[in-house]
């Protein structure tokens, strides 16, 4: 049978497989190569697998290619998602599906639900989660890392230490511009722990800077174990901590957490300390301990 003399459209009409290229080994070594150069790695990968499961299916042409594209597009996605929080760096695995809510009843619910939708990360908007060691902040921080990065934001995590020990350095070896715009590229700068150390005698300075960059533009999700009252204490200057605060509340969502660290209730329930009496004083080790 010939072939007809008028594709579709001249100029984007596929040569079609010669009558010697039907070949069968020649046909399959083709389309992997046409599909390598077309990056569908995904489809390559399981052709057989797809076609054998389209016939199966009875699906016609439009729709088998509707079905290899979506294991395409699946499979890129996978991989942005993947690239996205390696990118990310963040310390661990956490989830909000594995946030213990009945552990921590001064967190409401609805509200971390409401933050999980990332419309504050879409408005540029800050969270500061604020609470005593042990009760969920990194938790919570990496949990909602990952459902920004789910939804195609882009993610950084990092400690206040690492953070403003680099901005730092940048100052004293004159790359600070650099560094200040490392930190202001990703949507969302999640910074872990400010407060547990003290911090350089310039790194208020250079945080306001930062902050200032991001300000409306990239949202900041920040943890502190100290009131805001006390961040003046915290950067050792009151100005600088009264100009960061200004900003970083400006559009902001303070989560404020209240009670036990959840690693001292572990140990309690597995009978390592007694039942805290009340009060602030430390647990105390049973004798069995
Ligand atoms: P923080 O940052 O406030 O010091 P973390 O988030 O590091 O506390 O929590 C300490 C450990 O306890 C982590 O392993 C965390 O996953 C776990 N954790 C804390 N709160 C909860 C909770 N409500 N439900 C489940 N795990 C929790
Ligand atoms: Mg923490």
């Amino acid at each position: 049978m010939t072939r007809s003399k008028q594709p579709v459209t001249a100029a984007v009409a596929p040569a079609f497989p010669s009558a010697e290229a039907t070949d069968m080994a020649q046909l399959v070594e083709d389309l992997d190569g046409m599909l390598t150069r077309l990056r569908l790695g995904a489809i390559r990968e399981q052709l057989d697998a797809l076609l054998e499961e389209a016939a199966r299916r009875q699906l016609n042409l439009r729709e088998a290619l509707a079905w290899l594209c979506a294991a395409e597009v699946a499979s890129k996605e996978q991989r942005r998602l993947s690239m996205a929080m390696t990118i990310a760096h963040f310390p661990f695995v956490r989830t909000l599906e594995g946030f213990e809510f009945e552990a921590q009843p001064s967190i409401d619910p609805a509200k971390i639900r409401d933050l999980a939708t990332c419309r504050w990360v879409a408005n540029g908007d800050n969270v500061v989660l604020l609470g005593p060691p042990g009760v969920g902040k990194t938790h919570l921080e990496v949990a909602l890392g990952r459902e920004a990065v789910s939804r195609g934001y882009t993610v950084q995590f990092t400690t206040a230490m690492e953070l403003l020990g680099s901005l730092v350095k940048g100052q004293q070896q004159g790359t600070l511009e650099v560094r200040l715009a490392q930190y202001s590229k990703s949507k969302l700068l999640i910074v872990d722990e400010l407060g547990y150390l003290p911090l350089e005698p310039q790194a208020g300075h250079l945080f306001f800077q930062l902050i200032s960059r991001r300000y409306e533009q990239g949202s900041v999700l920040i943890s502190s174990n100290r009131p805001v009252e006390e961040w003046d204490e915290v950067f050792g200057d009151q100005v600088v901590a009264a100009a960061i605060l200004d900003r970083l509340l400006h559009h902001s969502h303070v989560v404020t957490i209240r009670g036990d660290s959840y690693r001292l209730r572990e140990k309690r329930r597995s009978g390592l300390f007694r039942q805290q009496t009340g009060g602030t004083s430390p647990p105390v080790p049973t004798k069995e301990g």
